[in-house]
């Protein structure tokens, strides 16, 4: 496949041979969440956003698998890096758990977790954060940001944000104010507070449509305030946002919204979670979506393109004392390791950021143009990017429409389209998605 001639095209979605695996998966897999009615065909041709299903089937993938395939498919920088670590050799991948092994530090061809933690610190400088811990998902990520504020802080209260999604372990799940299916009926972490979050891009205390500033004041600011509020700062052990919610629809909060959150956590020294896990590794044109924004977190957390959870915080955060966190694979599983040190260090050195924003405007300036029905919003920055519908039917109609066109695209929110096109998307490769989107749009307008 050459992805600079690829065009999807599609016979029959899902084919039979997807049905079958398809079943054969459910034989024995717990029902979870269907993201795809697609089964990618792993030793079929792909390349970029480019891939072939089951059934030869051409996509054009602009979901990079929620984010966690960030250089699309089968990168060529990654693959030959990749390679030459040797991978099939069984005394490299076996028997590594809690040690840091990744061959010769000095060789830069063979990076391993700790190249991995090294690029996490360079990255987060801004914040003066230079130490990680790895774990195995975003979930965990998250869970041990919390751990090592209630440690760091001995408070035992969390804020968290309506609309916000951190994970479906137990600690994580108890933060999520988005759908109800993720928590209803677990068992949670008490004392977690949470204020509305603003959808208002272009909100302002005075001009307040999102319902955070109402009367005097933001709600977070009356929430913590020493004579009216319910919780007493001292008492917060931390405030965990994504600085654009990710499940919770695609909201981009406003300027005025990220200052005043920045400003409580200063005022009340509120250890501040950024959890990055869907906005970060330069999917928003910068490093981390916070970059863009006024907020400087204390805890910052990430997953999906670096096959590994981290959390990032400054050593001082991070408890002394040994075992208070801990994992089988908490040195960083070395394979994923690998993979996410390559993926990161391609980010940062493969223009791929100044890619993401001059391609990012491409698409929202043609979806803008297009002009079409039943579309209320086109929003975005960098390649993390949203199409708003007027209801969920249509929304979803189109999701189905564009899986019908090959087009790969993904639902959040209550009635949001998302796209996550790779970060090397080319011109082309968004012209021609944009261009199947826009007649999957006006042809789910023909069935509402
Ligand atoms: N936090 C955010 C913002 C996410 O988007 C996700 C996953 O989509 C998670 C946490 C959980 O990550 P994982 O699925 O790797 O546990």
């Amino acid at each position: 496949m050459n992805r600079e001639t690829a065009e999807p095209s599609v016979d029959t979605l899902p084919g039979p041979k997807a049905t079958e695996r398809v079943a054969y998966h459910r034989e024995h897999a717990a029902t979870t969440t269907y993201v795809y009615d697609f089964v990618w065909d792993v030793t079929a041709e792909a390349e970029g956003p480019f891939c072939t299903d089951a059934d030869g089937n051409v996509l054009l993938d602009f979901t990079s698998h929620v984010g966690a395939a960030p250089l699309g498919y089968n990168n060529p920088d990654l693959l030959e890096r990749m390679a030459a670590f040797d991978l099939v050799d069984p005394l490299k991948v076996a028997g590594q758990d809690f040690y840091t092994t990744a061959g010769d530090p000095a060789d830069v061809d063979f990076p391993g977790p700790a190249e991995l933690m090294e690029q996490l610190g360079e990255v987060s400088s801004g914040y003066g954060l230079d130490t990680v811990f790895l774990s195995n998902s975003g979930a965990e990520a998250v869970e041990n940001a919390i751990k090592i504020c209630y440690d760091r802080s001995g408070g035992d209260y969390g804020i968290t944000f309506d609309g916000a999604f951190h994970g479906r372990t137990l600690g994580a799940l108890s933060l999520n104010r988005s759908k109800a299916v993720y928590r209803r009926d677990f068992p949670e972490v008490g004392k977690i507070h949470d204020v509305p979050f603003c959808e208002d891009r272009n909100c302002s205390p005075d001009t307040c449509s999102c319902g955070f500033f109402a009367g005097d004041g933001s709600r977070l600011r009356r929430l913590l305030d020493p004579e009216r509020g319910s919780v007493d700062p001292a008492d917060v052990a931390y405030l965990i946002l994504e600085p654009i919610q990710g499940e919770g629809g695609y909201r981009f909060p406003s300027d005025s919204f990220m200052e005043e959150v920045a400003a409580l956590c200063d005022e009340h020294d509120i250890l501040l979670v950024a959890d990055e896990i869907q906005t970060g590794l330069g999917r928003t044109g910068e490093f981390w979506a916070s970059d863009g924004y006024s907020i400087e977190p204390d805890v910052v957390t990430a997953a999906k393109g670096l096959r590994v959870g981290a959390t990032v915080a400054s050593e001082d955060v991070f408890p002394d004392e040994r075992a208070r966190l801990s994992s089988t694979w908490g040195a960083g599983d070395l394979i994923a390791a690998l993979q996410g040190a390559l993926t990161v260090e391609q980010i940062r050195e493969g223009g791929l950021m100044d890619n993401a924003v001059v391609r990012g405007r491409q698409a929202t300036e043609l979806l803008r143009d297009e002009d079409l029905p039943g579309v209320t919003d086109v929003r975005g920055r960098g390649l993390l990017l949203a199409v708003e519908f007027d209801g969920k039917d249509r929304r979803d109609a189109v999701v189905d429409a564009a899986l019908q066109q090959g087009l790969l695209t993904l639902g959040c929110g209550h009635s949001t389209l998302r796209l996550l096109p790779p970060l090397d998307v080319t011109e082309r490769e968004i012209s021609l998605g944009i261009e199947l989107l826009a007649e999957a749009v006006r042809a789910a307008d023909g069935q509402n």
